[in-house]
């Protein structure tokens, strides 16, 4: 057996930090994958908890040391999913959660496909979006102008992914994304059929 691999998408502030919270909460299986990021630590991260947080010459040598599974430049910031982590967590039979940008799923579905199962999260309406990053004050206006062009960049790739959640009622969203990390575990693809019939007829 392996584990399975979830992996969420969709503009900054659509609430997927607070639906990742609900797996982990409600699945004990599943882990949430800590990427790497060049962005400024914000108040209330903790490092090797929401990120492991560097600076662009370390980033850099990651990448050229092949650390990174996808890494991706995501509103001028670098940020990348490691390999290793990953792997070790696949090993354990792990649900791991992967919260990563649109340009690194479509590498990461390259890579993982048969593992995965792919969700993009976003809000009701361009302005719903724009509100919760001004209510969330973590940053400037300028930075919630980019994040919210950026968002309308993303939408565009919704059809690349198996699952859409529109995150306007908090407990309907919770309830599919809770539904969605159940069922990936058991995602047909994730079982080798030859390998599978000859440990069955055995037995
Ligand atoms: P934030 O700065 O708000 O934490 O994240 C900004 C964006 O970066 C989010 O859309 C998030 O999904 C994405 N992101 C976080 N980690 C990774 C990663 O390891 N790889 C990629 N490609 N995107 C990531």
């Amino acid at each position: 057996m392996i584990g399975c691999i979830l992996i969420i998408s969709g503009p900054s502030g659509a609430g997927k930090s607070s639906l990742i919270r609900e797996i982990l909460n409600h699945i004990p299986k599943a882990v949430f994958s800590i990427s790497t990021t060049t962005r400024k630590q914000r108040e209330g991260e903790i490092h090797g908890v929401n990120y492991f947080f560097t600076d662009k010459k370390s980033f850099q040598k990651d990448i050229d040391d092949g650390f990174f599974l996808e890494w991706a430049n995501v509103h001028d910031n670098f940020y990348g999913t490691s390999i290793k982590q990953i792997t070790k967590f696949l090993k354990e039979e792990k649900l791991v959660i992967l919260d990563i940008d649109v340009q690194g799923y479509m590498i990461a579905k390259d890579k993982l496909g048969k593992f995965a199962t792919s969700v993009f999260v976003t809000t009701k309406s361009r302005t719903g979006l724009k509100n919760r990053l001004i209510s969330r004050q973590a940053d400037t206006k300028e930075t919630i102008d980019t994040r919210v062009e950026n968002a309308e960049k993303e939408m565009a790739f919704i059809d690349e992914y198996e699952y859409l959640i529109v995150n306007d009622d908090f407990n309907e969203a919770r309830d599919a994304i809770l539904s969605i990390a159940a069922s990936s575990a058991h995602k047909r693809t994730l079982t080798d059929k030859d390998e599978f019939i000859s440990r069955w007829l055995k037995n």
